[in-house]
């Protein structure tokens, strides 16, 4: 199972190491999706239900948009 792999944020090319971006040389942001039934796999809701974003709060954390925590 993957728990943690590497994403370019401009391309969406992953890779299991951090290294550049082969296609824009970029540095690829750190996801950590952890197991199948991480909280984080889905997206950030409200405390009355509402969704804050329709990406994953892994995404928002690897790129930065959303506090680890919150
Ligand atoms: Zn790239």
């Amino acid at each position: 199972m993957i728990t943690q792999f590497y994403l370019c944020p401009k391309c969406f090319e992953a890779a299991d190491d951090p290294t550049p971006c082969p296609r824009c040389g970029g540095k690829r942001a750190t996801c950590q999706p952890g197991a199948a039934d991480n909280p984080v796999r889905k997206p950030p809701v409200t405390a009355t239900g509402e969704l804050k974003s329709r990406a994953p709060v892994w995404w928002l954390q690897a790129v930065g948009t959303l506090a680890a925590g919150n």
